[in-house]
Parts: C-alpha cells; sequence; structure tokens
C-alpha cells in the first residue's frame, strides 16, 4: 500500500485561526498535524536549510503514540519502524550481570488491558524509535496534508500585539511572519524565553557528556562474534546491553535496521549540547582509556562508526520554567522550548509529542480567536506538573544495575496517561482555576506526589543535607 492510499483522519471544522509554528522538529511537526486535524490553519517555518538527519534513538510511549490511531498512515508507519526492548546489565568485560528482562508495562488492574486494546496491536512494552525515521514519518504524513515545511527560516525575536491580537517572529534576513497564534518548537535555547519569563533560561553542566550514536545494522551483521554477543532476546526482540563500571554506562543495542551504543562520561574536549556537532572515535579513546580493557568486539562497534555519525551530547540542566506562554497567551512554548529533559531520561521526545496533542485539544475546545490566551493558558497548567519527572534522573553515573529507575518509566501513572482525553476532561476546571482561584489538583502526576516549584540548586542541596529532594508519591505506582 502506497503512503498515498491511506486515508487522512476526519478533520474538524475551521476554526479561522492561523497558527505559525516555529520548529520542524519532533513537537513541532506533530503540533502541525494535531492542529490541522483540529480545524486550525497552520504553516511551519525551521532554520535548517533540509531535513535534518541527525541523530540516533529514543524512547515513545503509549501516551504519545495512542494519537496515531486516529491517522492511518502514523498507525501503519509507527507499527513498522518501532521495536521493543529487553534490558541486561552487564559489567565492563562484557560478563553479564542480569539476564535480559522484557520491558512491560505494570498492569494494575483488567481495566488496564482495554487500554492496551486501544492503543490498536501496539504491545505494552517499551518501544524504541530511531529518531530520523520518527522524524521522516511525521514529516511525510504532514505532507499528505498539504503543509510542507519551509525550511532556512530562522526565528531571532518573537513579539506580540495584543491590541491586534497577533503575534509573530522576526528572522534573521529581517522578514516578519505574523499569526493569531505563535508555536514556539524550537528546542533547546529557544528565543521565545524572553518573552514568556522575560529572560534567556540559565544553562548549567552536569559535568556529565554522552558519546552516541546508531549506524546501519549491515555494518556489523558480517561479524559473527558482535552479532552473537548483541543476540536478540528468545522472543525476536532486541535487547539493550546497559554496561555499569566506575564513572562509566554504555549501552549497547543492535536490532533489524540499527547498531547503537553510547557511553555516558565525563565530559572531554569534544562535549557540546548540540545535535550536529560530530566528533571522532579517536576521541573516544582518548578520553577513556580505561576502554583499552573492553572485550576486542565491544571495541569493533565503537570503531566501526561511520564518521560523522558520531555525537558527545552534553547533559545540562536548566530549571524549570513554570510560564510557557506570553502574557498576552499569543504565544505558547511546547517541547524542549518549554521543558528541557536530558536526553538520558528517556522522555523528551514524548512529552513534546503530548504538549502538541493538549495544545490543539485545548484551542479547539476554546473554539474561537478571542479565547486563544485561555488555552494556551490552561495547557500550560494542565501540562507543568509533569515536569519532574524528566528531571528525575538523579544518579547518571550510578555504578549499580538500577531496575527500579527503569520500571518508573513503565509506571501505570506515565502510560495510562492520555493528553487529549486529559484536555477534554479537564480543561474547564482547569480554566476556572485560572480565572477564579479554585483548587486545581493535578492527576497527571505520580499517585501521592504534589508539585511544589522547585530549582536545581534547591533539588542538589536537598539531597546533600540528606533530605527529601520533594520527589515525593509513587514514582513506580
Ligand atoms: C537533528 C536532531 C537530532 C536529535 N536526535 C536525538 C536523539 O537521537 N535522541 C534524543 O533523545 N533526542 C534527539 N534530539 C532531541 C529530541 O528530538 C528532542 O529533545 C525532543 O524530541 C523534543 O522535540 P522538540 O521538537 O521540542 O525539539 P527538537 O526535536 O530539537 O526540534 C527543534 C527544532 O527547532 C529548530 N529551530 C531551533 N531554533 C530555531 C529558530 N530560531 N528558528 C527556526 N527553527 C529553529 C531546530 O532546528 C529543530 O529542528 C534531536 C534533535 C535534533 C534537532
Amino acid at each position: 500500500m502506497s503512503t498515498q492510499d491511506h486515508a487522512l483522519p476526519q478533520r474538524q471544522s475551521p476554526l479561522g485561526i492561523s497558527v505559525l509554528i516555529v520548529g520542524g522538529g519532533i513537537a513541532g511537526l506533530m503540533a502541525a498535524l494535531e492542529l490541522w486535524r483540529q480545524g486550525l490553519d497552520v504553516q511551519v517555518i525551521e532554520r535548517s536549510p533540509a531535513r535534518l538527519t541527525a541523530g540516533d534513538g529514543f524512547t515513545i510511549s503509549h501516551t504519545a503514540m495512542r494519537a496515531f490511531n486516529k491517522w492511518p498512515y502514523l498507525k501503519q508507519k509507527n507499527k513498522e519502524i518501532t521495536w521493543t526492548a529487553w534490558i541486561a546489565w552487564h559489567n565492563f568485560k562484557g560478563e553479564r550481570l542480569t539476564e535480559p528482562e522484557n520491558m512491560e508495562f505494570k498492569a494494575t488492574k483488567d481495566s488496564d488491558k482495554e487500554i492496551y486494546e486501544e492503543t490498536d496491536g501496539l504491545s505494552p512494552e517499551l518501544h524504541r524509535h530511531s529518531r530520523p525515521k520518527f522524524h521522516l514519518m511525521l514529516e511525510t504524513q504532514l505532507e499528505q496534508v498539504g503543509i510542507k515545511v519551509q525550511y532556512g527560516h530562522r526565528a531571532v525575536r518573537y513579539f506580540e500585539n495584543p491590541e491586534k491580537c497577533t503575534a509573530g517572529v522576526e528572522l534573521d534576513n529581517g522578514k516578519v511572519l505574523e499569526a493569531d497564534l505563535v508555536v514556539a518548537a524550537d528546542g533547546i535555547g529557544s528565543h521565545s524565553t524572553n518573552i514568556t519569563m522575560g529572560h534567556e533560561v540559565r544553562a548549567r553542566s552536569t559535568g556529565i557528556s554522552i558519546y552516541r550514536t546508531a549506524y546501519s545494522a549491515e555494518i556489523v551483521n558480517s561479524d559473527p562474534e558482535i552479532v552473537e554477543k548483541f543476540e536478540m532476546a528468545p522472543n525476536g526482540s532486541p535487547v539493550i546491553q546497559l554496561w555499569i563500571g566506575e564513572g562509566l554506562l554504555a549501552t549497547f543495542s543492535r536490532n533489524e535496521f540499527d547498531m547503537g551504543w553510547s557511553i555516558t562520561h565525563k565530559i572531554a574536549k569534544g562535549s557540546s549540547e548540540s545535535w550536529s556537532k560530530a566528533v571522532s572515535v579517536e576521541d573516544v579513546f582518548e578520553s577513556i582509556p580505561e576502554m583499552n580493557d573492553w572485550p576486542d568486539y565491544a571495541r569493533r562497534v565503537i570503531e566501526l562508526t561511520p564518521k560523522d555519525k558520531l555525537l558527545d551530547f552534553e547533559l545540562v540542566w536548566r530549571d524549570p520554567q513554570p510560564i510557557w506562554t506570553s502574557s498576552s497567551g499569543l504565544i505558547v512554548q511546547i517541547g524542549d522550548a518549554a521543558h528541557t529533559f536530558l536526553p538520558s531520561s528517556g522522555n523528551g521526545a514524548n512529552q513534546g509529542l503530548e504538549d502538541a496533542i493538549s495544545l490543539a485539544k485545548c484551542l479547539r475546545i476554546a473554539g474561537k480567536k478571542g479565547s486563544i490566551p485561555d488555552a494556551t493558558k490552561v495547557h500550560n497548567k494542565l501540562r507543568l506538573t509533569v515536569e519532574k519527572y524528566g528531571h528525575n534522573d538523579k544518579g547518571v553515573l550510578n555504578y549499580t544495575p538500577r531496575p527500579k529507575y527503569l520500571r518508573m518509566l513503565m509506571a501505570p501513572w506515565t502510560w495510562k496517561h492520555d493528553p487529549e482525553k486529559y484536555a477534554e476532561e479537564r480543561y474547564h476546571e482547569a480554566l476556572c482555576a485560572l480565572k477564579d482561584g479554585t483548587p486545581f489538583q493535578s492527576t497527571n502526576t505520580p499517585p501521592g506526589h504534589v508539585f511544589k516549584p522547585w530549582t536545581f540548586e534547591s533539588v542538589i542541596k536537598a539531597m546533600q543535607d540528606g533530605e527529601d529532594a520533594g520527589f515525593d508519591g509513587e514514582w513506580e505506582g
């Protein structure tokens, strides 16, 4: 079946609202699709001259994939490109510390099974995706609804004009673009924080960085030892091997399409928070001399990495941004522009997708131009309280197996969440809370968790003092 044969989803009646999306990454493309479906008129600008094909992989949860059921092409393509992962812990001799374990969601009640079924054929397991393939899938779907990303458009300044009920951006060539609503989906370091928070958000290095790549599995498939050592699980699923030792965490994963590896290490000369700045394999061996003692097959996986495919992505903390909208509500941030997640938390893409779904639904419920500020501010309120999850990556270089941390990724409160349904059910309550100050208790959190504003300083200090750092509640619940 060709991609052209797929039916498009039912589009809601037009609302006559124009939206300018800045950034054609994961959150921006999903926002374009969902806003189109909810009856808004969308254009997307992107600073890169052409589609970016860099990156390796990320985890996408059912909370976001559930939305693909409304999109016949996304639903089919997603099934083709996704893979489910088992996990095994190893030491740096390559010896197994724990047997491969299937990463299944915890089901607490019978009704959980119905939720799996709703997700239509996707097993209740951890799903991984190649970022380039996932991005291409979203962009292909967008082209099918007739929207083309406008490449080579770099926004340098956001502005709003409440009297005229418009907002816009200025591009680096001086051109100005305006719309009824501007969605800042321009990722880490977005210029939009100047207008939402009133200042740039300070970045602070964790002192840790990740060498990371994924390249064609064909490159290693002719090496029998690599194939044997990075074998599949009994049911044919790929196994992600987590190798741990003092000061380092490495991952290896071979699947049908790709060989991926990463090493989390102390920052080195080539480390930077960039998805495009490649480093060389020689840099890896130079900065981690311990690798001389690793088994030859593991070293070969690293040596076989194609030139220009290897990144050394520095992990950087930014304090949470409690406000994602401009004061008039005509500019709203989504994805990394609103909340930067450490890429080691396995959650950034997912949260960007959920933001897109939630924002589109809120605008649909608001239903008219004059209510855009209500919609963006309610969206902010509904989504903000999940934020701590992505930053809850306390022991990046913790030297022991951390099954508890992985189980948190599979907790019922995370995978059961449906951002569209949540917006539908709680929009009016959240709006009342905004207008009248009535209490609003989020249920999009670990059971028993009460969200309190926090900063990295406060969390680090609390942990140093041996106090509860505010991670109260049942994170595995
Ligand atoms: C090329 C690339 C590869 C990545 N690979 C991985 C990966 O392998 N694993 C992983 O976990 N995460 C990866 N990420 C990050 C991940 O996609 C995001 O953390 C997450 O999906 C949230 O998506 P986002 O749309 O908010 O941000 P992003 O996906 O980063 O998208 C932001 C987009 O905005 C564009 N942009 C930035 N500034 C401007 C501007 N001024 N004007 C116009 N456009 C602008 C960027 O070029 C980018 O396309 C990658 C990001 C990029 C850009």
